[in-house]
């Protein structure tokens, strides 16, 4: 096989809205939101099939305004306003490199995103147009991770790539323990027992109960989503089957 082929055919990518800030601690960096975008534009020209779920939690994140006083749905939807903003700036940024994107957005929002229409969202897919899921679930309470493990398994994506600021799975949280080891591959159930950090329960549980493949990364060094896409080992691989020794 070619070293550049493409070992999915239809991916399921997670941005947190973390990513796009950069090195700030707020909103959006527009030198982080090009290179991403470039590099999303570079592996969707290997052929796959690419749909988006980005979070929001550089701009809003409904649990830390609840904890301030703010009621948790109310807080929540602000949030979910908050994956929009991200989604139409990165479908600015890849539309710039030629890739035709929709976004489709789980809140009725029809003057910007297109609702979220399960089979439409395929067709797109299959048209070889990058679809970006905006608003996560639609849901207060949820989280942009469940709503990239649901979407993933609706769209019958072959894998779901978790892009985010650390660089796999850890058996303790690495920023406090030097000695904290990363895993290359581990369980849902180990995920589960152990309460590892790599998604909430609700994800995890719904990537399990439909064997959909999560492969955690870091966004930050570059190269990494097309190394995954083309079978490199990155990161660490979650998924079904027996637990390690
Ligand atoms: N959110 C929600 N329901 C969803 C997805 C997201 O209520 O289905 C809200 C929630 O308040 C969350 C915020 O949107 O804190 C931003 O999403 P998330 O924290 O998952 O973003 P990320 O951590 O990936 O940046």
């Amino acid at each position: 096989m070619a070293k550049d082929a493409p070992i999915y055919r239809r991916v399921l990518l997670k941005l947190s809205g973390e990513a796009l800030m950069g090195d700030g601690n707020y909103g959006i960096e527009p030198r982080v939101i090009e290179e991403i975008a470039e590099e999303i534009a570079q592996v969707h020209r290997l052929g796959v099939e690419m749909a988006l779920v980005i979070g929001g939690g550089n701009i809003f994140r409904g649990v830390s305004a609840a904890s301030q006083g703010m009621d948790r749905a109310t807080a929540d939807y602000m949030g979910m306003l908050a994956t929009v903003m991200n989604a139409l700036a990165l479908q600015q940024a890849l539309e710039r490199r030629g890739v035709t994107t929709r976004v489709q957005s789980a809140i009725d929002m029809k003057e910007v995103a297109e609702p979220y229409i399960r089979r439409r969202a395929i067709r797109h897919l299959e048209k070889g147009r990058i679809v970006i899921f905006a608003a996560g679930t639609g849901l207060p309470f949820f989280t942009t991770d469940t709503a990239a493990a649901l979407r993933a398994v609706e769209i019958g994506a072959s894998v779901l790539l978790k892009a985010t600021k650390v660089d796999g799975v850890y058996d303790s949280d690495p920023m406090k323990d030097a000695g904290a080891r990363k895993y290359d591959r581990v369980t849902f159930s180990e995920v589960l027992q152990k309460n590892l950090k790599v998604m909430d329960a609700t994800a995890i549980s719904m990537a399990r109960d439909h064997n959909l493949p999560v492969i955690v990364f870091s966004l930050r060094k570059r190269g990494n989503i097309h190394k995954v896409v083309v079978g490199q080992t990155v990161g660490t691989l979650v998924e079904g089957g027996a637990d390690a020794e």
